[in-house]
């Protein structure tokens, strides 16, 4: 993502990864999402995503590195601890599973070795739905990030590309986080949804992220702390009204496609939105499966 007030890169250490639990088959949509970072997927799909899990779907965030270069402060294995950390506690606000990768930040390649791990964890939770960066994109992590999930797209269902993990015999719908880039192609936006009923939610989950909004990550500095309550709350509230307009922006940005599933009158009264485009690899849903991929619109 690009945070201005913000970062997202990071370098160095290890922190611990342990598997999340496969959710049981009982016919609820099963979601992953991958950032490059312990913030990516919150910022681009936390509202979505608490709304899915809200309905009992079963939604997991992976950050796909460990953000141990995503301070100016601090970097390496503590900063790693710390953000996954954070990352834990914005997804346990939003009710959805969190896994972070043990991956240095702003090191992430797009390797066979990688290919795997991607593939494994989209078999792993048997998605229907995969959400992801595009590959074009300022970011060499956010790059690979979306370079990955693209290579995984078909391979999920070739039984013999990472024989021990079952593939999966439906290829699931692959989706891209919106972004400004233009070159060599525009995010198009095929589906937006109101955040209205979670916005609080989502701020509250960000605001959680403190090493990298609050406090500035990478490209902070000790100006971004100050050490007076009164500031502090000040910053706070300084961090919510940049997400908040960030998604105010969206709603504006996406307005037309708000109305083709809200109509017309709920479209233009919806304040925040996130919106997201159908990539070319893996199953292409008609609108009728898009509708129920997020049912939400009738609410
Ligand atoms: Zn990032």
């Amino acid at each position: 993502m690009k945070h201005s007030l913000v970062s997202g890169l990071l370098v160095s250490t290890l922190s611990v990864c342990v598997a999340a639990p496969v959710p049981p088959d009982d016919g609820k949509l099963r979601i992953i999402c991958f950032g490059a970072h312990p913030d990516d997927c919150e910022i681009q799909a936390g509202g979505v995503a608490t709304m899915w899990a809200a309905k009992g779907h079963h939604v997991k965030l992976v950050s796909v590195t460990n953000g141990d270069i995503g301070h100016w402060r601090e970097a390496g294995g503590p900063l790693a601890r710390r953000r996954k950390a954070e990352a834990e506690h914005a997804d346990q606000i939003l009710g959805v599973t969190c896994e972070v990768l043990d991956i240095h930040d702003g090191e992430l390649l797009p390797t066979i070795e990688n290919r795997r791990l991607i593939t494994r964890l989209i078999r792993e939770w048997k998605a229907d739905i995969v959400l992801s960066p595009r590959p074009n994109d300022y970011h060499p992590d956010h790059r690979y990030t979306g370079v990955l999930v693209q290579d995984a797209a078909y391979m999920v269902t070739v039984p013999f590309f990472c024989p021990d993990t079952p593939y999966l015999k439906r290829n699931p719908v692959f989706l891209y986080y919106p972004d400004s880039f233009q070159k060599p192609n525009a995010f198009q936006p095929d589906v937006a949804v109101s955040i209205d009923s979670v916005i609080q939610k989502k701020l509250e989950a960000l605001d959680a992220l403190e090493s990298q909004f609050y406090e500035g990550g990478a490209n902070g500095s000790a100006d971004s702390i100050p050490s007076e309550p009164a500031k502090q709350r000040e910053r706070h509230n300084q961090v919510r009204g940049f997400f908040e307009k960030r998604y105010e922006d969206q709603a504006k940005r996406f307005r037309s496609k708000l109305v083709d599933f809200y109509g017309q009158d709920k479209a233009n009264a919806v304040r925040y939105a996130e919106a997201f485009e159908i990539c070319e690899y893996g199953r292409h849903p008609d609108s009728v499966e898009l509708k129920k991929m997020f049912p939400f619109f009738g609410e």
